[in-house]
């Protein structure tokens, strides 16, 4: 079978989400600590007060893992209803366990039509890519066959990189953000990429917390590519929204008080000070998730700055 990058990288990936535990084999930053998705959980309900708090609120997340993000939020903000975004029926199951009520949808154009704050937290980076290689006679689009890579020629408007230089177009994401924003959506996307684009390959394949083979054993890896936040801002925009950062986690987690819950935590329960201190270390320090993070809105063109891009 000859399949496309992307579409090998999509079968791959539903594959893995719908067998494997993926927190085997990666952490997330609401796995880290409760107070991740609680800072969410504030941003939420501010970010709902500011839309003119509409009774009707729904609170969606796209890839919801283990559900714990959500449950954490919900803590802090109460939706009117909670939906999410999620193919895997084995993560459903657990997501299930954890917030009862929830509703789910196979994709986003399936959520209702009702005032929107969506959430989604490593989810794009999950999304397939298109990969391009520069060879002398131009740009080559990578096919996967049987475990290795085939070039084929492609016509695409890619800038005029050096030869064997790659490049990758997640038009997945672009998508998705697009979608959102025509919805009208309020939307946080947190995710792992550089705030301006640039040549090089970013896709990885991991299990067990190591860097596996991306082509070989499809299924048994997640495999993720690095979030073009400046292409993502400009399909939000050209879809006819606002966008607000990108911002560094540590900015953003910073802003909105996650030290101070983490030491108002502490004090109530002593026996877990240390362990939300090095969470708090580990969602912050710039070689840690502090700075590869980052976080970006997609808002209703002339909105309000949301907290945590003030500045
Ligand atoms: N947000 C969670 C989980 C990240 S893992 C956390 O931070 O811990 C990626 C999540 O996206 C999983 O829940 C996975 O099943 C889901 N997912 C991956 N591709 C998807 C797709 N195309 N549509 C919907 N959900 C998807």
């Amino acid at each position: 079978m000859i399949e496309r990058f992307d579409h090998f990288m999509a079968r791959a990936n539903a594959a893995y989400y719908a067998a494997r535990d993926p927190f085997a084999d990666f952490v997330t930053a609401p796995e880290i600590s409760q107070v991740f998705g609680e800072i969410i959980g504030g941003w939420a309900r501010i970010a709902w007060e500011m839309m003119g708090a509409p009774r009707d609120i729904m609170l969606v997340e796209a890839g919801p893992g283990s559900g714990v993000l959500m449950a954490d939020a919900l803590r802090v903000f109460k939706p009117a209803s909670v939906h999410f975004i999620e193919t895997s029926p084995r993560l459903r199951e657990a997501q299930g366990q954890l917030v009862p009520g929830a509703v789910w949808h196979e994709a986003l154009a399936d959520v209702p039509a009702r005032p929107m704050i969506l959430i989604a937290n490593e989810f794009l980076d999950a999304l397939p890519v298109r990969q391009f290689i520069r060879r002398a006679a131009g740009w080559m689009e990578r096919y996967v066959e049987a475990g290795d890579y085939l070039e084929v020629p492609v016509e695409v408007a890619l800038p005029d990189d050096p030869e064997g230089s790659v490049r990758e177009v997640n038009e997945a994401a672009e998508a998705f953000v697009a979608a959102a924003a025509r919805r009208g959506a309020l939307a946080l996307f947190i995710d792992y990429g550089p705030e301006k684009s640039s040549a090089g390959e970013s896709v990885q394949a991991i299990r067990d917390g190591k860097h596996a083979n991306k082509l070989a054993e499809p299924g048994t890896a997640d495999i993720s590519a690095h979030v073009a936040f400046a292409a993502l801002g400009a399909a939000a925009r050209a879809a006819g929204a606002d966008v607000q950062g990108p911002v560094k986690q540590n900015a953003f987690l910073t802003a909105l008080g996650l030290f101070q819950r983490g030491d108002f935590l502490a004090r109530k329960n002593p026996e877990k000070a240390e362990y939300l201190r090095l969470a708090a270390q580990r969602l912050t320090a710039p070689e840690a998730m502090g700075s590869l993070f980052k976080v970006m809105a997609v808002c209703p063109k002339g909105f309000a700055a949301l907290p945590g891009f003030e500045t």
